[in-house]
């Protein structure tokens, strides 16, 4: 059975070769990504997308034209697809909904002590043998007070990684998990949280309920200085509204892997071009953001379950069992 990648690195294919040595499928490499254009050549009843695929109602409509039936995401995220399109074609959406949850949550903690240790510019001014300390001052993270937004997979290890810190932890879900109370996490309203937390750190899923959750109005209601983390969704956080914060100091420090229009940057080298969003070109020129590409998953453990539960995913299909299925 052939499957149709979109987006592909050179990583994707060395990890999804491993995988396939047990499973035979002919696997079609696209690094391209999956839009209306390329939709229309598809020529299998399989394909297998990323983050930042376009998987809109037209791109579903066209898939379905050319015998597509399973669309499986090598990612836990899905909110690129839209569902009810899926559903109308009767396209089946699986998904990969934990790998390494270590993966994401322990790069969430590198980003924060990286913005708050300064340890990026240390590492540059060492180099160029300028040994001051001035403008490298960061604060303790024991004693803190930290605010997760979500505490599903990632954001449960995220929890335990900071308790490990010695800070004291607020939490905020739908559902709050019994052993991460008894932990020590303590699961406040979201207003609360906003307000006593010294970091934020998101990592709910984007839907229609947590899109821009950080905007003007809940930074208004933070302390002044917070520092805000998002390793989760770019759309979570009103870019706007940060860059007007981090000109104000409201925001102390911002770390994100992911952003709203990261589908037109991220995963290229674009070293050489011209950048014509202007937004990311002001946040990056602040001295206390720092923004890496959405490569918070990116660790061989993880990409070796991304693989493999992947292609089970799509085996598991064939056989009619099908799991990990993305609910309509
Ligand atoms: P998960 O489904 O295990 O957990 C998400 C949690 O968010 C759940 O506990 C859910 O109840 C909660 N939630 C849902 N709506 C909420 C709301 N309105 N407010 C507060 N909490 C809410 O997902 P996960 O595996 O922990 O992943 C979290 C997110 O991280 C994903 O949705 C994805 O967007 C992102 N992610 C990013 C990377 C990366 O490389 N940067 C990699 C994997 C996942």
């Amino acid at each position: 059975m052939k499957i149709t990648f979109f987006s592909t690195q050179p990583y994707d294919q060395t990890f999804f070769d491993i995988a396939n040595e047990s499973q035979k499928f002919e696997l079609i490499w696209n690094q391209s990504s999956l839009n209306e254009q390329t939709a229309a050549s598809v020529n299998s009843e399989v394909i297998c997308i990323f983050v930042n695929d376009v998987c809109n109602a037209a791109v579903i409509n066209i898939l379905a034209k050319q015998g597509v039936q399973l669309i499986a995401l090598r990612c836990a995220g899905f909110n690129n697809v839209d569902l009810e399109a899926a559903a109308a074609t009767n396209i089946k959406i699986v998904r990969v909904p934990a790998y390494s949850p270590y993966a994401v949550a322990e790069h969430t903690l590198a980003l924060l002590l990286t913005v708050n240790r300064k340890t990026h510019k240390a590492y540059n001014r060492v180099r160029e043998q300028n040994f001051s300390l001035d403008g490298l001052l960061g604060f303790d993270l024991h004693g803190k007070t930290i605010g997760v937004i979500g505490t599903g997979n990632i954001g449960q290890v995220f929890c335990k990684i900071m308790l490990g810190m010695g800070c004291k932890v607020l939490a905020f879900d739908l559902i709050a998990n019994k052993e991460l109370e008894q932990a020590g996490v303590h699961y406040t309203h979201l207003i609360d949280l906003f307000e006593q937390s010294d970091i934020i750190s998101l990592h709910c899923p984007l839907n229609e309920s947590t899109q821009h959750i950080i905007n003007t109005h809940s930074l208004s209601k933070m302390k002044n200085g917070v520092v805000i983390l998002n390793t989760s969704r770019g759309g979570l956080l009103q870019t706007k509204d940060a860059i007007h914060s981090l000109k104000s100091g409201k925001i102390g420090a911002l770390a994100i892997d992911v952003y709203e229009q990261e589908s037109t940057l991220f995963a290229r080298d674009l070293s050489t071009s011209i950048i014509t969003d202007d937004t990311i070109q002001r946040l990056m020129s602040f001295p206390n953001v720092l923004v890496t590409a959405h490569q918070a998953f990116f660790t061989e453990e993880a990409l070796t379950q991304i693989a493999s539960i992947t292609l089970n995913n799509i085996q598991h299909w064939k056989e009619g069992k099908a799991e990990n299925v993305v609910a309509y």
